[in-house]
């Protein structure tokens, strides 16, 4: 493809994207296909001659988009928002154009310096603790994912406790049989801890880093959150047997419910266990302390050792961005700087660049910054704020809906940060008044039944609503018009 095809197609494929979301909210969200509909559809091995691109673009409307579960549409209610805009758009074309590997701050010095001054603007934007700017000693890094994230904290995290025990014995900067032996004794006792409710990355980092992983309870009681009570019975529990434990997710805005752990608990407990590694994930929720009535939250940040969030869950980045502030950098830069000859050159020498491939997991990096920089830059900060506090206040309605017909739903978290769960009665669906007048819903036995149900705090019950709840969403899945995903809390 040269310049003049490439001018005309991207015209055209611009075109095309534009009308695909100008029509979006008219498409049903998912697709009407069955698993493997697409092997059949196209070749078994690529052309033996290259084609044009009307050529391959036609297969966009007629292979892929009959595949496609629209994420954008405003009838996808399912997991979580995955916010898209023009401006972010743009910041993955120009991306693309410049590609670059930039690991290195030589290999594209605009890369490196336009994500240390964009994450700055983020820290701010957010109110976060001025311990994690980077000017200081902290500084952020763009990750693709939050999991991705919580596996880099958690193996430094691991690693930075072993370099502490093995200083404290006495151990030099040598490598020896007998510190490597130790250090893999260590090892072998460490254990991470998330709350009940933490995404499951924290479990899958404690797998690939090869260490046992517990959960902290955070029950119904006090709003599914971890207190800092029930996190310094587990440590203590953990250092009853023997382990040792090295790493601890907090979280901003569970998965399932949004739930808030208890803050400034868990910011004493940490002070209490400087050798344990805190860090928050706020992958959805984060995007919300932009707005200066939630960055109550933040103070209590600065007790712990990193932060990170979604830009492409909830601030119109798009796909893929997760922003990871680290209050020490030299705590990931001490696990993952290794430098062979072929990396070395004069600028890392002079110590004045950052380098970020010592603050992650990969070499190669994305020029992601610059669809940050798109987005800040489009909207302003008043306009990512109103956008924001648009989406809560249509949570905040969505549960006063549910609220208005008690009889069918019960709300079991309100909104919060936009997000509201709710279950259906069983009593509602098993009555036999079903879509009844509100006149038979008046009549006392009814009354009775219905009260006996939602006093019931039984296992039946729950079991019952949680059966008849997945029946439903399963239903409005069914019809593929709108898209929504349940959960199950105890
Ligand atoms: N953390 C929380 C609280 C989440 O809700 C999610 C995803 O929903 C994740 C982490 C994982 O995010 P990612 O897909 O960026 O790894």
């Amino acid at each position: 493809m040269d310049s003049a095809q490439f001018r005309e197609a991207a015209h055209s494929a611009i075109d095309e994207i534009i009308q695909y979301y100008d029509t979006i909210a008219d498409r049903p969200v998912l697709p009407s296909i069955s698993p493997g509909y697409l092997k059949p559809l196209i070749p078994n091995g690529p052309p033996q001659d290259g084609e044009d691109w009307p050529t391959i673009q036609k297969d966009i409307d007629s292979i892929i988009k009959p595949g496609l579960t629209h994420w954008q549409s405003p009838k996808f209610m399912a997991f979580f928002p995955c916010n898209s805009s023009y401006p972010g758009m743009l910041g993955e074309l120009y991306s693309g154009a410049f590609n670059a590997a930039a690991f290195n701050w030589i290999c594209s010095p605009a890369t490196t310096e336009l994500e240390t001054v964009v994450m700055d603007w983020i820290a701010k934007l957010l109110g976060l603790p001025e311990c994690y700017l980077s000017d200081g000693e902290g500084g952020g890094i763009i990750q693709g994912t939050a999991s991705e994230v919580v596996l880099t904290a958690v193996v430094a995290a691991r690693e930075r406790l072993i370099r502490r025990i093995l200083e404290r014995e006495g151990f030099g900067d040598e490598e020896s049989e007998e510190k490597i032996d130790r250090a893999a004794e260590l090892r072998g006792k460490m254990v991470a801890l998330g709350g009940e409710h933490a995404h499951s990355s924290t479990q899958k980092a404690a797998i690939i880093a090869g260490t046992r992983f517990r959960t902290v309870p955070a029950p119904r009681s006090t709003g599914f959150s971890v207190t800092g009570s029930a996190l310094r019975q587990k440590i203590e529990e953990c250092k009853a047997k023997g382990l040792l434990p090295f790493y601890f997710t907090v979280t901003i805005g569970s998965t399932a419910t949004c739930a808030v752990d208890n803050l400034e608990e868990l910011a004493a407990v940490a002070r209490e266990n400087p050798d344990i590694w805190f860090h928050v994930d706020a992958a959805y929720a984060g995007s919300a302390l932009i707005c200066p009535e939630n960055q109550g939250l933040c103070p209590p940040l600065s007790d712990f050792d990193s932060f990170n969030f979604n830009l492409h869950k909830w601030l119109l980045v798009n796909f893929d961005c997760s922003a990871f502030f680290i209050k020490k950098r030299k705590d990931l830069i001490d696990t993952y700087s290794i430098t062979p000859t072929y990396l070395r050159n004069q600028f890392t020498e002079s110590g004045l660049v950052t380098d970020y491939r010592d603050w992650q997991i990969p070499l190669g990096r994305r020029f992601r910054s610059l669809k940050v920089w798109f987005v800040l830059r489009t909207y302003g900060v008043n306009g990512l704020r109103a956008f924001i506090r648009n989406h809560v206040k249509l949570g905040e309605y969505f549960n006063g809906l549910l609220d208005q017909r008690k009889d069918i739903f019960t709300v079991v978290t309100p909104a919060r940060f936009a997000l509201t769960t709710f279950h259906i009665n069983p009593q509602y669906l098993v009555s036999p008044t079903i879509g009844s007048s509100p006149a038979n819903k008046a009549d006392p036995s009814h009354e009775a039944y219905l009260n006996d149900f939602t006093n019931s705090a039984d296992a039946q019950y729950r079991e019952d609503a949680n059966q008849i709840t997945k029946q439903v969403y399963e239903k409005v899945n069914e019809k593929g018009e709108f898209f929504l995903t349940g959960t199950v809390v105890c």
